[in-house]
């Protein structure tokens, strides 16, 4: 798409979108100038799958500092030091070690990092994410953790084909996160539910989704994914 083309559907999509829902253009394979049209249609968060990547868009980016950014992807541990400098919030914790290394950088840093727990609601076992049954016993753990903030959860949800076939796994999301918040486990908010993409997200809003990561609805296909 051309930079008009990314303005007019940034523009429709928040018009479209109920008002409190949170849009992150999940912008994977963007170039700068991409972005940075995407800013001045609207965009408030951005989301990047790879820590490395978010930098050089942070750094060619004379608005980078005036919109937030996510960790969208898989982290791995010998990059949490950088994404915790980088990001304003990480959606995709799904380890006791992963936790622990971010909370570790955040005291190092004096930095409190909002945090959302990531669930392979598919149980599909090439996906990141924790098992559903395993949820609440990682999120009791890492909860008393002094610089992580866990405040939702994230998941992903098949990308393609049929956005009713994702139903089931919103659904299925959906659920824990309201079971946790009845749980009521200290210093865990259960606020945020990340789910969503292009082709789903608005079946997502409707299964109670209030984040959602639209990529290829806001600037086009992707060369690669
Ligand atoms: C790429 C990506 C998205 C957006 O996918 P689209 O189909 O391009 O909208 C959302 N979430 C994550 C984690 C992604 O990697």
């Amino acid at each position: 798409m051309n930079e008009n083309m990314i303005s007019t559907s940034v523009k429709e999509i928040i018009k479209s979108l109920p008002n409190n829902i949170l849009l992150v253009a999940a912008a994977k394979t963007r170039t700068p100038k991409e972005v940075k049209t995407a800013i001045k249609a609207g965009i408030k968060i951005i989301g990047y799958n790879y820590v490395q990547e978010a930098e050089q868009i942070y750094e060619n980016l004379d608005t980078a500092v005036i919109v937030k950014w996510h960790m969208i992807g898989h982290l791995q541990r010998n990059k949490a030091k950088r994404a915790v400098q980088l990001f304003d919030m990480i959606e995709t914790i799904d380890s006791k070690r992963i936790a622990k290394a971010v909370n570790r950088h955040c005291q190092d840093i004096g930095k409190n990092m909002p945090a959302l727990v990531e669930i392979n609601s598919g149980r599909e076992s090439n996906k990141t994410g924790v098992m559903p049954d395993e949820v609440d016993d990682l999120v009791k753990e890492i909860s008393s953790l002094s610089n992580l903030r866990i405040q939702g959860l994230m998941t992903m949800g098949p990308r393609f084909g049929n956005p009713e076939d994702a139903r089931l796994y919103f659904k299925a999301a959906k659920s824990i996160f309201d079971r946790l918040r009845e749980a009521g486990i200290p210093n865990v908010e259960m606020k945020y539910l990340s789910m969503g993409m292009s082709n789903s997200y608005q079946v997502a809003i409707e299964e109670g989704a209030n984040v959602v990561r639209i990529g290829t609805k806001l600037f086009g296909s992707r060369c690669k994914v």
